[in-house]
């Protein structure tokens, strides 16, 4: 019996939202705060109705760290929970930590200004939250979340070593927009245009943002093209597990997605610097977030699944050489249906939920700051099966072609 703040109420807060109200035994008392308090409101009124619980709603500015603490103190929470936007991410853990809460996200931080993506502002708040006896668990998504516990699960049932990692993200989903994206289109165009690199042999390798591709016949979907990109999760898989040798994240996009990707970037409209228009700044790719669809709209028109997952290849107990593929498929309607958002939100909401019942239960605890594969995936596995990720492992012939 706990009570939690919910920061941020886009389509993940939203799902994570009505997934705690599902198990009021661990959630007993909700609170959701965010820049618009109309959306926290609407998200309540669902909530209601889909579950008969009722949440508080509240105005925040989370860039506005002394509003925040005393956001936090009013509502006494034993957690927070961040799913605004990887921008708020060090003002939230700095709230937290006045405040004397434990602190939870979904995404590392990013500054607004550059596509910059790497753990180590977050990370250096490790003896902060270690002195104050308490808990930030960073990256409570799918991926960066789930894969990586998806990771220390077959290193802790299946391998003795992981050699080789590949974790593959496929969303076989169509929503019917000439052009859409499923989640913040700031944050998705950012992380897709920046260059690709992947961990080998203790080096980073950065090769062109979208330059390599191959084709993967994904379980549910159908054979996809995916690409080589970056992605959070292999900083902190590389620093966690150093016996990995190769870590890479692929990542499936259409043909028709690329094409306007491409010529929205040749007309300078992914930018972050600023330029001026009539006399005023305006960063463009904020501007394009403006005229695109809001992705939580989308969830209504959405048909198709996802399917995301890890393939490890390594030794087994027995001293063999094995290759294991571990993944979850999420439907779009299903996920729609019980929540009201489209499965990129769904399958980031849930593991939000159950990372956050993780710090409630006690089923993982400790002091400073920390990544998924810190922790015993065993009772987090055990939860997104009766939430609603199942996932399954089977066996492969070898590792994933380059
Ligand atoms: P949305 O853009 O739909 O929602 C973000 C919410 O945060 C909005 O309600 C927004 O308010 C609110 N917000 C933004 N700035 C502030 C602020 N300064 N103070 C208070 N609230 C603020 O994003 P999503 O729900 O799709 O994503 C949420 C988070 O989850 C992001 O960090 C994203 O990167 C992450 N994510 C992680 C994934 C994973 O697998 N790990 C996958 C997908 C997303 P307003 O409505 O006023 O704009």
């Amino acid at each position: 019996m706990s009570k939690v703040l919910v920061i941020g109420a886009g389509g993940v807060g939203s799902v994570a939202v009505h997934k705690m109200a599902m198990n009021a035994d661990i959630f007993s008392d909700i609170t959701l705060a965010s820049r618009t308090l109309s959306k926290c409101d609407a998200i309540a009124e669902s909530v209601k109705a889909r579950t008969g619980v009722a949440i508080k709603t509240v105005q925040i500015d989370a860039d506005d760290v002394a509003a925040t603490t005393a956001l936090i103190k009013s509502v006494g929470p034993k957690l927070v929970v961040n799913l605004a936007l990887p921008y708020q991410d060090l003002a939230i853990m700095d709230a937290c930590l006045v405040a004397g809460v434990h602190y939870m996200d979904t995404a590392n931080y990013e500054p607004r200004d550059e596509a910059h993506f790497e753990y180590s502002w977050q990370w250096a708040y490790q003896d902060r939250f270690k002195d104050a006896g308490l808990m930030a668990l960073l990256g409570s998504g799918f991926d960066p979340g789930v894969t990586s516990v998806f990771a220390t699960y077959l290193k802790k049932h299946y391998l003795d070593r992981i050699d080789t990692l590949d974790i593959l993200d496929c969303n076989g989903g169509d929503h019917g927009q000439h052009f859409a994206t499923n989640f913040n289109p700031e944050i998705n165009i950012r992380e897709v245009t920046a260059p690709a690199r992947h961990w080998e042999n203790g080096a980073w390798v950065t090769t062109p943002a979208l330059s390599h591709k191959q084709s993967f016949d994904f379980e549910a979907v159908g054979p996809k093209n995916m690409y080589l990109m970056y992605h959070e999760e292999l900083e902190s898989l590389a620093r966690h597990l150093p016996e990995i040798k190769r870590i890479r994240f692929w990542m499936t996009f259409g043909d028709a997605y690329l094409k306007h990707l491409e010529v929205l970037q040749n007309v300078g409209m992914t930018r972050i610097d600023p330029v001026i228009y009539n006399g005023q700044e305006i960063i463009p790719l904020q501007f394009l977030k403006a005229v695109l669809p809001e992705p939580s709209t989308l969830g209504a028109t959405t048909k198709g699944k996802t399917n995301i997952g890890d393939i490890a290849t390594g030794i087994a107990k027995d001293g063999s050489a094995r290759t294991y593929y571990i993944y979850n498929i999420c439907d779009h309607e299903e996920a729609f249906a019980e929540t009201g958002n489209q499965a990129v939100s769904y399958t980031t909401g849930v593991p939000a939920m159950i990372g956050a019942a993780m710090i409630l239960t006690g089923a993982w605890g400790g002091a400073g700051v920390f990544n998924m594969e810190q922790m015993d995936p065993d009772p987090y596995m055990d939860m997104l099966n009766k939430h609603g990720l199942p996932w399954s492992v089977k066996e492969l012939q070898g590792p994933l072609a380059f």
